[in-house]
């Protein structure tokens, strides 16, 4: 059994402030009791502070030229206790559990490129761990769980380790699964109101939050529990404990049962990120973040989004669909900063007619929390004066959990932004450590983490892999929808880069008319030299579903005659992938368009 124990200053008697003159020990040194930890200096004498017990030194809290007094904080240090059945015999009975594993994992380990791998940065660690293990996956988000059970199945035997009850990460429990659920409500809400027009009418929606927000917690539960049935069938050994690295080898997970050193040869970083706040506002329930309005409390009268990025819109479409007074403020000149201006127009529009302000090129000033509500001040283009809201969601982007994990001890590298720069293979700069997903930078989506999980396993079990994809693409999952992948005319003309396009509008589309719906659009950027697609921007009902396509031509090479040629259902919205190939090839009969290019 392993307990992290913190060791303080003796009693010191008359002193206090004493300079400490020298430090004796490093995160990994092992110690007995005894052992001198520091030394203090006095005006009067100069003292060693011995070590109460046995164990290895886990962090030093104290640097030379210090002044500490009689209960200061000095070192934290494991401790190792043999009392009866011990952790490692309890891990070990639950987890491993393949009799063949040795065998397997001598068998990889010739083949195997990283295995072998040494390094010589990190700290040490020269106690006995509790637990031994091949591979340690660090949060069983997309990515971690994906890279687990991939590793499971090419017969590494794998411990997953999350701070979480449940396994699924951000995505599963408070991001892609339950934003989906709410926005579906959303969609079906807009939908019947939107058939008004067209002469089928329902009364006005009544809203049971506790109903819904269950449905939505059953949805999740669903999955998070189907992760585990999963772990459980690949023999990975989860464990439900927060890690922290040790050494270069050793991890020490903390969970209800207390410490547990895990040694492992082979470790995959998949810890996450989670939402960042703005400095300075205050301490208040009405001010949350995307988790908090997942939980979906009461229902505000009026609420402020901060961030017109695609999880803030997202969460802006669940709550004006639900009756909310909505306002976003967004610091730049556009929505969606980064996607091409055409694309967020028509969404742009739509919400200008039911949200109360837009507020683009605006600051938030100030926030202070009264009796009545939140009152913000704005400065920019569109600041609208003092105003009060019941809530504020804080949605500003995400940051990577890089510092949060003692990635030094280990010797990875974490950039000032906490993210883990990596290799194509996912390796970090310590050979045998590999990271996926969000800690690893941008764009911080969920398949990215998947097919990053893959490369790493594979790369572990010694297959030569690569993350290698041509374009990842990107959703917000807004009404209408608006989808992306691969080069976007920001992009192309921020770097120089000559391309063409071909544009299908969906008001010439028969199916996007029959759905009540003429404001899409679908746009394919093609090479003026090759013909190949380079990139496809979709706005419209299910763009997200459409752009896979684009993103398979992107991936495959495909030029505008293979899209074109390519012959989709009708009457589908996939046809206007179809139609914009021909735009652009001259070939389109479904509208008139003089020029011909080819
Ligand atoms: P995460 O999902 O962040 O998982 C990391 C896990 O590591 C967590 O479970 C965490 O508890 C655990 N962990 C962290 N530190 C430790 C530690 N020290 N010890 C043990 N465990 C630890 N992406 C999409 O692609 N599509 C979407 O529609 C989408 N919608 C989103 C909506 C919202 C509201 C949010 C917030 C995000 C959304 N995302 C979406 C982003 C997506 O959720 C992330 O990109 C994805 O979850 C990242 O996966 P990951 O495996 O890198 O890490």
């Amino acid at each position: 059994m392993s307990e992290i124990v913190e060791i303080r200053v003796p009693d010191l008697g008359e002193f206090s402030d004493v300079e400490v003159i020298e430090v004796h020990v490093a995160p990994g040194d092992s110690v007995v009791v005894e052992d001198p930890l520091i030394s203090l200096e006095t005006d009067k004498a100069t003292m060693d502070v011995p070590s109460p017990v046995a164990g290895t030194i886990n962090e030093i809290k104290v640097l030379v030229g210090d002044k500490v007094s009689t209960d200061t904080l000095i070192v934290s240090a494991i401790v190792t206790t043999e009392v009866g059945a011990t952790p490692k015999d309890d891990l070990e009975d639950t987890v491993i559990g393949d009799p063949d594993a040795d065998t397997q994992i001598a068998e990889q380990e010739e083949t195997n490129l990283s295995a072998t791998s040494t390094t010589d940065v990190g700290a040490t660690f020269g106690g006995k761990p509790d637990l031994k293990t091949r591979l340690v996956v660090l949060g069983s988000g997309p990515g971690g769980y994906t890279a687990a059970f991939r590793a499971a199945d090419l017969g590494i035997e794998t411990t997953l380790v999350e701070r979480w009850n449940t396994l699924g990460g951000v995505c599963l429990n408070v991001g892609c699964i339950p934003s989906k659920a709410l926005l579906h409500a959303a969609k079906v809400i807009d939908d019947a109101l939107a058939m008004r027009d067209h002469g089928v009418s329902f009364g006005g929606p009544v809203i049971d939050t506790d109903k819904l927000r269950q449905w939505k917690n059953k949805v999740v539960a669903r999955l998070t529990g189907g992760l585990t049935g999963l772990a459980a069938q690949r023999k990975v050994n989860v464990l439900h404990c927060e890690g922290r690295f040790l050494s270069v080898n050793h991890m020490v997970v903390t969970g209800p049962k207390g410490a547990t050193i895990l040694e492992f040869e082979q470790c995959i970083i998949a810890a996450g990120s989670e939402s960042a706040m703005l400095p300075g506002l205050p301490d208040d329930p009405r001010i949350i973040d995307s988790t908090g309005a997942l939980e979906l409390g009461d229902l505000p009268d009026r609420m402020l989004v901060i961030g017109g990025g695609i999880i803030g819109l997202e969460m802006a479409t669940v709550y004006a669909a639900l009756g909310v007074k909505v306002s976003v403020v967004e610091l730049t000149d556009s929505l969606m900063p980064g996607c091409d201006r055409d694309l967020v127009r028509p969404l742009q529009k739509c919400i200008e007619k039911s949200y109360e302000h837009i507020m683009l090129a605006t600051a938030v000033k100030e926030v202070t929390a009264g009796n009545k509500g939140i009152k913000v001040r704005f400065d920019g283009k569109a600041d609208p004066g003092l105003q009060t809201y019941d809530c504020v969601l804080v949605s500003v982007g995400r940051k990577p959990n890089g510092a949060e994990i003692d990635a030094d001890k280990a010797g990875v590298y974490v950039d000032e932004g906490g993210f883990i720069p990596v290799d194509k293979q996912m390796r970090t700069n310590v050979p045998h450590i590999f990271a996926i997903g969000d800690i690893i930078g941008q764009p911080m989506l969920a398949h990215k983490a998947s097919h990053e999980g893959k490369v790493a396993s594979e790369v572990i079990s010694g297959e030569k892999r690569a993350f290698d994809a041509r374009a990842i693409p990107s959703v917000a999952y807004t009404d209408p929808e608006i989808a992306w992948v691969g080069l976007t005319e920001i992009d192309a003309k921020a770097q120089g880069i000559a391309y063409e396009k071909g544009t299908f509008p969906w008001a010439a589309s028969g199916r996007s008319l029959s759905l009540g719906r003429d404001e899409g659009m679908t746009k394919l950027l093609f090479d003026p030299s090759s013909g190949r697609l380079l990139g496809a921007g979709i706005v419209g009902p299910n763009a997200g579903d459409l752009i896979a396509e684009a993103a398979l031509a992107i991936e495959m090479g495909c030029d505008a005659e293979d899209i074109s040629l390519t012959i989709h259902p009708h009457p589908t919205l996939s046809e206007t992938i179809a139609f914009a190939a021909e735009a652009f090839n001259g070939t389109l009969t479904d509208l008139y368009i003089p020029k011909k290019k080819r």
